[in-house]
């Protein structure tokens, strides 16, 4: 299996609810390292930016306006076969169809407000981490 890196953002409605040390430190007892990270509160424009693949969606505005609605934690995860890990991690998009124990299933409410989000190809993974993070700011 190949060492990847992965955008993980912990939503803020997790950061609301104090998860964020939970949610690291599953990520860290996975085996998956933090190789960046920064809490930083998103403007419109960002967020639309980094959610553009859904701007003809219906629930593009109500997405936009949950991910700017307070602080996020956005991080690079790295470690083997991480983007398809990370998404195991997470869980199903909605919170109800979740597997037990994962990071949806424990802290999200909603489909909408799901408490973390993680890359899900190669391709987004390496886009995602350049839209936040500096090749100098990942170690
Ligand atoms: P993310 O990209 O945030 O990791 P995902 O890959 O599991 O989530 P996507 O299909 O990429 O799911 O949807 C992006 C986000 O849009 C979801 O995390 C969710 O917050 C929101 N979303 C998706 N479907 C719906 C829906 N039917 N109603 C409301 N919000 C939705
Ligand atoms: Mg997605």
């Amino acid at each position: 299996m190949a060492i990847e890196r992965t955008l993980s953002i912990i939503k803020p409605d997790a950061v609301k609810g104090q998860h964020i040390g939970q949610i690291i430190a599953r990520f860290e007892a996975e085996g998956l390292r933090i190789a960046g990270a920064r809490l930083c509160q998103l403007s419109r424009r960002e967020a639309e930016g980094f959610y553009a693949e859904h701007s003809a969606r219906g629930f593009f505005g109500e997405l936009c306006d949950f991910m700017t609605s307070g602080p996020v934690v956005v991080m690079a995860l790295e470690g083997d076969d991480a983007i398809a890990r990370n998404r195991a991690i997470m869980g199903a998009t909605n919170p109800a169809n979740a597997e037990p124990n994962t990071l949806r299933k424990l802290y999200a409410a909603s489909v909408g407000e799901n408490a973390v989000h993680g890359s899900d190809s190669p391709a987004a993974a390496a886009r995602e981490i350049a839209y936040f993070f500096r090749s100098i700011e990942l170690s």
